[in-house]
């Protein structure tokens, strides 16, 4: 049994995140920004549990899910759920009610993508409904202490016991699951150090963490090791496991095919070229944004809430010259 709903993005919530990113951003002044960030979190937790969760079928026992958070899957089967990510903890009553629509297996495993609070937040309620949770093993550390990232102003505390992964690796992982074969991979640090991808390789399907924000300019964040050149790098990485039929899901924004993933590569590449030409040249930060170098991508991909200025000064500060 499963319930389906073809939606064709989950874009508002991602412009809200990318907005929030790019307001804050643009105000580095200490009070605005503490503000922002209890309003951040807050907002975001209030915004997930009113937001429905979205439900599409992509293969026999593979489901999407997308509510307000990072995107979900969710692999069913008498080996139990394999949960990939759990949003916002407000959603969590959501999505457990979504798992329950789809099939009536036992919670198993909840592996997390990397370690941001929209990928991670709903965790502890997982925990206790049963889920072991699995992730790359910096993406344990960064759970288990206080974080903080740059870019949004944000401090976040640690998460209690129950939200740690409990299982962890650091290259690669196998999991032999509901008849699939599911291979985990650590990318080097690209949109943080803690990224991983999971290829469910019978179904043809591949989650691949937010290296990718389908359609957009990605948020990079820089406090947690990601830089321009791993973003490229983990897309290309990806692109070698896809092919035309892959249904390929992006850590944000609407479910992708190869095709979309072939663009984004060379939007990126072409980006991190233009401004490591400039800093390679002696211009400042503030001299190579005003140069516009995203100018002529600017109208496909400048509509997220990732600004155009916003990302070229996370390119040049994390771009190898
Ligand atoms: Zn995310
Ligand atoms: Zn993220």
């Amino acid at each position: 049994m499963s319930t389906v709903m073809h939606l064709p993005t989950n874009r508002r919530a991602f412009l809200r995140l990318a907005g929030a990113a790019a307001v804050v951003a643009a105000q580095p002044i200490r009070s605005v920004a503490q503000a922002a960030q209890q309003d951040f979190v807050a907002s975001s937790r209030a915004a997930a549990a009113k937001t429905p969760i979205q439900v599409t079928r992509l293969a026999d026992n593979i489901h999407l899910l997308q509510g307000y958070g990072g995107n979900m899957a969710v692999q069913t089967g008498p080996d139990g759920k394999l949960l990939i990510d759990s949003s916002y903890m407000p959603a969590a009553p959501r999505i457990l009610a979504a798992l329950e629509a789809i099939s009536k297996d036992p919670a198993s495993t909840l592996v997390n993508t990397h370690w941001h609070v929209d990928h991670v937040d709903g965790n502890q309620p997982m925990h206790e409904a049963g889920f072991q949770i699995l992730a790359h093993s910096k993406t344990r550390e960064r759970l288990r202490t206080p974080q903080s990232i740059g870019l949004l102003h944000l401090s976040m505390p640690a998460y209690p016991q129950p939200a740690w992964p409990v299982t962890t690796f650091e290259q690669t992982m196998t999991l032999w699951r509901n008849g699939d074969r599911i291979h985990m991979e650590h990318y080097a640090p690209a949109h943080t150090d803690t990224d991983i991808f999971l290829h469910f390789q019978h179904a043809n399907v591949l989650h691949v963490a937010d290296i990718w924000f389908n359609g957009v300019y990605p948020l990079i964040d820089e406090s947690s090791g990601g830089n321009i050149d791993g973003m490229i790098h983990a897309s290309a990485q990806a692109l070698q496991l896809a092919d035309n039929q892959t249904r390929i899901i992006p850590g944000h924004g609407p479910l992708g095919t190869r095709a979309q993933l072939v663009e984004y590569h060379a939007m990126l590449s072409t980006v991190r070229d233009n401004v490591a030409r400039l800093k390679k040249a002696g211009l400042s930060e503030q001299e190579t944004i005003a140069r516009k170098p995203t100018a002529a991508l600017d109208a496909k991909w400048g509509k997220g809430g990732m600004t155009p200025d916003v990302f070229t000064g996370i390119v040049y500060r994390t771009v190898r010259v």
